[in-house]
C-alpha cells in the first residue's frame, strides 16, 4: 500500500446493507470513497425485507444464530457492532425502532423504505459518491491499489477495494454471485453454496388439493429418526410442499443434509398445543356426542376443512361418509398420530429467487475476523452475505450486514 497517502480512495462494490454501511464508516473516517452499483439504485434488496417492514436487527443476536463453516468468525465484527451499536446508529440517523416477538427489531414506521432513505441521506450527506448502472467486470491488483473494470469498459483505481456485492439469494435485486468470482480470482476458496431460508419441497401427491391452508402449528426436521431442528408458528400448504417462517428457519439444515446425500423428513403437528391424550379425548367426545355424524363430517371445527379428506387418507381410514359410530378404536389412534406425527419426506427446496440468504460463501478461513480485510491480498475487504456466514430469520442477516460492513469499512479507512 502507498505510504504517502494520507487517506485511502476506497471502492465499495456493491450498493446493498453492507456496502452502505461500509462506505458510511470510511467516509466518516475521512476516506474517500466511491460506491459501484450495478442496478439503477441502490439497497433494492432492503425494500424486500422483513415483507417491506425490514426486521433490521434482533436485540437476542449472539453467535449461536449464524450458521457456516465457522461461526464464531461473525464473533468480532458482531462485538465491535453489536445490535445496540447498529439501533444507535439507524436512531442518530433517525430511525425509531420497536421490538416485537422473539427480539425481532423494526422501525416505527413500519416501512423498510425509511431504512434505505436514511441510509442514502446519510450517503449524500457526507459526500460519497454513488455510482449506479456501474456493474463491476473485473478487479486486478496494480502496483499500490486496485483497478476495477466496469462493464462498460471504463476503468477506476483506487488504494483498497470493498466487495459487498452479497449472494445469490434474490437475484433480481442484483445479488446474483458476482463477487464470488472476483474473490476466486484472488486465490479465495467458495464454500459450497445453497438457498437458504427457503421453502420446502414435500413429497405427496395431494399437495395440490390443500395449497392455500394455514394453521399455526409446529415442524421438526428429523434425520435417521434424530431431531435437528424444530420451530413453531404460521404454516401454510402449497402446491410443492410446505412454507411459511418455522419452515424457512429449519430449511436451511434441511437443505444442508439433502446437499450431503441424506434424505430428511420433516413432521408436522397440526394440533401441538393439545397433549395425546388430551387430543384423544376430545376425539372421543366428539365422536360419541354425534355418533351418526358421518367421519369426515365429524372433524369439522378441529381443523382446516380442506385437510380433513388428505388427513383421514393419511390415516389409511377409507369410506370416510361411513357414521363415526363405525370407527374403531385402532383408527381413531391413527388420526391422533396423523394430527401430530405427519411425516414428509423432504424432496428438495425452493431455488434463488425464492431464497431470503445464501449458504455458503467465501471461506472465512482467508479472511482476518477482526478487519474483514483478505488473508491473501492486502487491501482487499469483504463485507455482508458474501463471505461463508449466514444467519436465522429474525434480523440476525441484517444485523451481520451492518456489523461486518462497518469493520470493513473502518479497517479499510485506517492508514
Ligand atoms: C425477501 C427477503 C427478505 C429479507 N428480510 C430480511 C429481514 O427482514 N431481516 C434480515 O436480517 N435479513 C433479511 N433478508 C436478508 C438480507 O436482506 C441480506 O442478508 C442482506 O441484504 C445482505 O446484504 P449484502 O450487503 O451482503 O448484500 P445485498 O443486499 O444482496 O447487496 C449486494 C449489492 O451488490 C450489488 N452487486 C452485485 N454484483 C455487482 C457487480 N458486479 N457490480 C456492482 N454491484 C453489484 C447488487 O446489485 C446489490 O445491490 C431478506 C432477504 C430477502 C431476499
Amino acid at each position: 500500500m502507498d505510504k504517502s497517502i494520507d487517506k485511502p480512495y476506497i471502492i465499495v462494490i456493491g450498493g446493498g446493507a453492507s456496502g452502505m454501511v461500509a462506505a458510511i464508516t470510511s467516509r466518516r473516517l475521512g476516506a474517500k470513497v466511491t460506491i459501484l452499483e450495478k442496478n439503477n439504485r441502490v439497497g433494492k434488496k432492503i425494500l424486500a425485507t422483513g415483507n417491506g417492514r425490514c426486521n433490521f436487527t434482533n436485540i437476542n443476536t449472539d453467535i449461536s444464530h449464524y450458521n457456516g463453516a465457522n461461526p464464531k468468525f461473525a464473533y468480532s465484527a458482531l462485538s465491535q457492532f453489536d445490535v445496540y451499536r447498529a439501533i444507535d446508529f439507524f436512531e442518530r440517523l433517525g430511525i425509531s425502532h420497536k421490538i416485537e416477538d422473539m427480539g425481532k427489531v423494526f422501525p416505527m414506521s413500519d416501512q423498510a423504505s425509511s431504512i434505505l432513505d436514511v441510509l442514502l441521506y446519510e450517503l449524500n450527506n457526507l459526500g460519497i459518491d454513488i455510482k449506479c448502472d456501474a456493474e463491476v467486470k473485473n478487479i486486478i491488483t496494480i502496483n499500490n491499489g486496485f483497478k476495477v473494470i466496469l462493464a462498460n469498459g471504463s476503468s477506476l483505481d483506487c488504494d483498497r477495494v470493498i466487495l459487498a456485492t452479497g449472494g445469490k439469494a434474490m437475484p433480481a435485486s442484483g445479488s446474483t454471485g458476482d463477487g464470488y468470482k472476483f474473490a476466486e480470482s484472488f486465490g479465495h476458496k467458495i464454500t459450497n453454496l445453497f438457498p437458504g431460508l427457503v421453502q420446502i419441497k414435500l413429497e405427496g401427491s395431494f399437495f395440490k388439493r390443500i395449497q392455500g391452508v394455514k394453521f399455526v402449528g409446529s415442524c421438526e426436521l428429523l434425520h435417521k429418526g434424530k431431531s435437528i431442528a424444530v420451530d413453531r408458528g404460521d404454516i401454510l400448504f402449497t402446491n410443492y410442499g410446505i412454507s411459511g417462517p418455522p419452515i424457512l428457519q429449519i430449511s436451511r439444515k434441511a437443505r444442508e443434509l439433502l446437499e450431503k446425500g441424506h434424505k430428511p423428513y420433516i413432521k408436522i403437528s397440526i394440533i401441538d398445543e393439545l397433549s395425546k391424550e388430551r387430543l384423544r379425548d376430545i376425539l372421543i367426545m366428539k365422536f360419541s356426542n354425534n355418533p351418526n355424524k358421518s367421519i369426515e363430517f365429524s372433524l369439522v371445527g378441529l381443523i382446516n376443512k380442506r385437510l380433513i379428506p388428505v388427513v383421514l387418507m393419511e390415516a389409511n381410514i377409507d369410506n370416510i361418509t361411513r357414521p363415526v359410530s363405525d370407527l374403531s378404536a385402532a383408527e381413531r389412534e391413527k388420526i391422533v398420530h396423523i394430527l401430530q406425527n405427519w411425516q414428509f419426506k423432504v424432496r428438495g427446496t425452493l431455488g434463488w429467487q425464492h431464497a431470503q440468504i445464501t449458504a455458503g460463501g467465501i471461506d472465512t478461513k482467508d479472511i482476518d475476523p477482526s478487519t474483514m480485510e483478505s488473508r491473501l491480498v492486502k487491501g482487499l475487504y469483504f463485507a455482508g452475505e458474501i463471505m461463508d456466514i449466514d444467519g436465522l430469520c429474525g434480523g440476525f442477516n441484517l444485523q451481520w450486514a451492518w456489523s461486518s460492513g462497518f469493520v470493513a469499512g473502518q479497517s479499510a479507512a485506517i492508514i
